[in-house]
């Protein structure tokens, strides 16, 4: 290749809602060209699909539906000047800061003083989950499905059986309604649904959805379709077949992490992502990530948040503020599989919406918290939300302010 790459000040990859939302304020911060790279036709991350109400609360302060929020924030990156590639699949480095690019236009080079990776997070398809069974069609994953109903206009009919109970699975019952499809039965291997209660029971009542509780999907039946399903009652050990036509699996998310791993960042064995700090910066200097890439996974406004973070610490990344030294990190105990940020740089900066973020295995109402350092509690808190599998438990930054930067990790668990 003996063509010389394109030289861009800061390039984003994903165009989600916190590669968009990063553009964009990377832009307001004054940065000269700030170039976006999506792999799909259109600008917007999953909200593009996700045809119901529920976005834009924290960052846009107003309820509005995936799609109209995924066209905003792409409307509002293009405005701010940045340049917005679609159809632009990031697949590779040729060096530290040099991106290989393949487009319709062809394969090309990108360089950039700073590199944002928004390239998001998706769930694991029956394959990754290693059900057994036939192979039929009609086994989706929550992504699949709204891609097919709302960008291919598919009607599905007949009766589904969706895996999991988390909020993306209650999606999943509204996308399925919408393609004129009965969602029989949701099945989670937790001891309650994993979604916050009023969404439960609002799902439970007026969607007439029922949610069998401490339960596995063992089996696929069908040949050519979906036919049914076995299901594995995980205290008893017995089994039933439920018939269905349609099964769609939700959450169990994986981050988009090829791209960061071929750069050889540091990568969280919990969530899997790259380890950052609380500027959202990975342990290569110059390489930062944001929203579900480094928090598998959160609501949209929340990734969008962690782009207006991260945009202002690259611009003072690239006005020359000295690299920041890796600090002292935060780990977690069972229940909690994972924390981000996980590394408290020197010094420390609160991180996105002075938030820590954690995910736990299992439920507790009204948990007490404890922070400790060299043995020593540092601080211990009663928190009036529960932990809970499915979600994002939020820890206040403040929990962690008088953590020694020379007395070793921070531990954070469950008193
Ligand atoms: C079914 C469903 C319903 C949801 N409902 C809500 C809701 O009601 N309210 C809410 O706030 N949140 C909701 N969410 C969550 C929300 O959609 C996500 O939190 C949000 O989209 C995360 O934004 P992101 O920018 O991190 O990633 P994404 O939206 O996943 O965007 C990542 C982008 O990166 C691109 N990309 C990846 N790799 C590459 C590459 N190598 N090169 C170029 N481009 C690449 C992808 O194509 C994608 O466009 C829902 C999610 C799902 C799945």
């Amino acid at each position: 290749m003996s063509t010389s790459p394109e030289l861009a000040d800061v390039v984003v990859v994903g165009a989600g809602p916190a590669g968009l939302t990063a553009a964009r304020e990377l832009r307001k911060q004054g940065v000269g060209s700030v170039v976006v790279l999506e792999r799909e036709a259109e600008a917007g991350g999953i909200p593009r699909h996700s045809n119901h109400t529920g976005y834009g609360i924290r960052d846009l302060r107003r309820v509005m539906s995936g799609p109209r929020y995924a066209r905003r924030l792409a409307t509002e990156a293009v405005h701010s000047g940045a340049a917005l590639r679609t159809e632009s699949m990031v697949t590779g480095w040729d060096d530290d800061c040099t991106l290989w690019v393949t487009s319709p236009g062809g394969r090309y080079r990108m360089q950039a003083l700073a590199i944002v990776l928004a390239t998001g997070a998706r769930e694991r398809p029956r394959t990754a989950r290693m059900v057994p069974g036939d192979r039929p069609a009609g086994v989706l994953t929550t992504g699949q499905l709204q891609s097919l109903v709302y960008a291919h206009g598919r009607q599905l009919g007949g009766n589904a059986v969706v895996v999991g109970a988390e909020l993306v699975s209650w999606s999943a019952v509204l996308t399925l309604r919408h393609a004129g499809c009965r969602t029989t039965l949701m099945t989670t291997r937790h001891a309650r649904p994993e979604s916050y209660a009023a969404f439960t029971m609002a799902g439970r009542s007026a969607l007439s959805v029922s949610v069998a509780t401490r339960t596995s999907v063992t089996r696929i039946i069908g040949h050519g379709q979906v036919r049914a399903v076995e299901i594995k009652d995980l205290v008893t050990g017995g089994r039933r077949i439920v018939p269905c036509d349609v099964v769609v699996f939700t959450g169990d998310w994986i981050p988009d992490l090829e791209l960061a791993r071929l750069r050889g960042v540091e990568m969280d064995v919990g969530h899997r992502g790259p380890v950052v700090d609380s500027a959202l910066c990975t342990s290569a200097e110059g390489i930062f990530a944001a929203g579900n890439l480094i928090h598998p996974v959160d609501t949209a406004d929340i990734a969008a948040l962690d782009g207006s973070h991260v945009a202002e610490q690259v611009a003072n990344h690239l006005k020359g503020q000295p690299p920041r030294q890796q600090g002292f990190r935060i780990t977690v105990r069972e229940p909690f599989t994972w924390v981000t940020p996980s590394v408290i740089g020197t010094p420390a900066i609160a991180p996105p919406r002075s938030r820590v973020l954690l995910w736990s295995n299992e439920f507790r109402a009204l948990p007490t918290i404890e922070v400790s350092q060299a043995g020593a509690v540092i601080c211990r808190r009663r928190v009036p939300w529960p932990v809970s599998p499915g979600r994002v438990f939020r820890l206040p930054w403040g929990m962690f302010a008088s953590a020694d930067p020379d007395r070793g990790d921070v531990v954070v668990s469950l008193a």
